[in-house]
């Protein structure tokens, strides 16, 4: 019996490095840029985050652009931190002020409660 068993866990453990293999094998086989980036942040291997107002010069950051604001809020309502967004720090200051302001107007919740 327990020769048995040994014998499933190996050919289980053999599985495994097979299905990772697999996995590794298709990584290279994808030729474009673009593509490899956009695998990379499905599977939260490595991500370069850009900060959006850096990339988007248009987008104002603005207590009435509410919809941009609440991009930037988790789910109960509070201000997401820089390491999530990759907003950088002179934005995020600014990003931080008119979330509050928002908040003030009622644009966005202070929280998900109540
Ligand atoms: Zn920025």
């Amino acid at each position: 019996m327990e020769e048995n068993n040994k014998k499933i866990e190996a050919e289980n453990e053999n599985k495994e490095e097979q299905q990772e293999d697999t996995k590794r094998e298709r990584k290279p086989s994808r030729p474009t840029r673009s593509f490899d980036r956009n695998d990379n942040r499905r599977r939260f291997v490595f991500k370069k985050k850009v900060c959006f107002f850096c990339k988007n010069k248009d987008a104002e950051i603005d207590y009435k652009n509410a919809d941009l604001m609440r991009r930037y809020i988790s789910e109960s309502g509070k201000i997401s931190p820089r390491r999530f967004t990759g907003t950088c720090a002179k934005h995020q200051r600014r990003l931080t002020k008119e979330i509050k302001k928002a908040r003030q107007m009622a644009l966005i919740p202070y929280t998900d409660k109540h």
